[in-house]
């Protein structure tokens, strides 16, 4: 089985990519990652040797790279994970969450479709950001309508639609998965847990937009891994699975549980200016995915969050490592 991940040197698709080879050793992966700020190296370093992990340095929007790469390796599934994936930087600059995002996903579609030997299965990996923002009560299921707020989360839509058209207009296999937000290890020091713990490890002020009510239902990166595999393989052609981990928490609770874990005072808590168009909550109702195919997560928050910040404080070379740069030499 040859499965083409794209953005497998990012925080999920790295997490994913030492998944398959834990427990589908007989599955080589070819990794497309074009290495943009949020792709890093050093975290998929332990495959270096492997031959059953193939880094190919591109862009998804790369038609000529793709044609070849699809010639070169016969794909069985592709798991499409490549994206620019934070809401920030698509307010300060939306365009290249366009081409990314939008025109990049149609490209791999085309390659997909136009590939000789039949890829059985594309699995575009999306958000819940796509649903926009939910009152106080209610959760998002596959049916609920797409009101995304964000340029992030609007190309995160036409993604997800342009894929879909691609299954019923061409009859690619195509799966859409959306999920809530992930935590674990690995994620880019930009995203609210481990900014949260480099800050506070650091002794610098830890940024909280708004009044830091805002809500999101998290789900451990181990978790959201295991699901995909389960859509990749399980899942039903043409249609769309909600991931979420049943951990609704709001942003100032979860700041609260790092420095208690970490021994640093509130002090250090200092609320910001909000972020533009801030959806204010988040909430995902994963049953379609639990009745079709037995889906579960396993980690409970508490848990999984200590262990978390744990990671980033016993891994500290690796986000050192991306604070200062070194990384994009490796
Ligand atoms: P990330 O930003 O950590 O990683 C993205 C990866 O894609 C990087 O390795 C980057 O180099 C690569 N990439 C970017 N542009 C590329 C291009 N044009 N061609 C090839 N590679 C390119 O993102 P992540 O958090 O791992 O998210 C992965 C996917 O999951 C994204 O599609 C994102 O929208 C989705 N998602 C993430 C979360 C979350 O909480 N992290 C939640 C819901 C959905």
């Amino acid at each position: 089985m040859n499965v083409l991940v794209t953005g497998g040197c990012g925080f999920i698709g790295s997490n994913l990519i030492k998944l398959i080879r834990k427990t589908r050793p007989a599955w080589k992966i070819i990794n497309l990652d074009k290495l943009t700020y949020a792709g890093n190296l050093e975290s998929v370093a332990e495959f270096d040797n492997d031959p059953q992990h193939v880094l190919v340095r591109g862009d998804i929007g790369d038609r000529v790279l793709l044609n070849d790469l699809f010639e070169r390796h016969p794909i069985d599934y592709v798991m499409h994970l490549a994206a620019e994936s934070h809401v920030d930087r698509s307010i300060a600059g939306p365009e290249l969450f366009i081409q990314t995002n939008v025109l990049g996903t149609q490209t791999l579609l085309e390659a997909t479709l136009k590939a000789k030997s039949k890829v059985k299965r594309f699995l575009a990996v999306s958000t819940d950001e796509v649903y926009g923002s939910l009152g106080p009560t209610g959760a998002f299921t596959e049916l609920s309508p797409l009101v995304p707020s964000s340029p992030y989360s609007a190309s995160k839509a036409s993604s997800d639609l342009i894929a879909l058209a691609y299954h019923r207009t061409f009859g690619v296999d195509v799966v859409v998965t959306r999920c809530s937000n992930n935590y674990g290890p690995l994620q880019f020091p930009e995203k609210l847990i481990p900014l949260m713990v480099v800050n506070a490890l650091k002794n610098l002020p830890l940024p909280i937009y708004g009044d830091g009510a805002n809500v999101r239902d998290w789900l451990h990166v181990e978790d959201h891994c295991q699901a995909l595999l389960l859509a990749l393989t399980r899942g039903r052609a043409g249609e769309v699975y909600n991931i979420g981990g049943g951990s609704e928490r709001r942003n100032i609770e979860i700041v609260q549980s790092i420095l208690a874990e970490l021994k640093k005072p509130s002090s250090l808590i200092h609320f910001v200016v909000d972020r533009l168009g801030h959806d204010r909550r988040y909430a995902i109702d994963p049953t379609k995915i639990k009745s079709e195919m037995g889906w579960a997560p396993t980690h409970s928050f508490e848990r999984g969050l200590k262990e978390t910040v744990q990671w980033y404080v016993n891994n500290s070379n690796w986000w050192e490592r991306v604070l200062s740069g070194a990384y994009r030499g490796a």
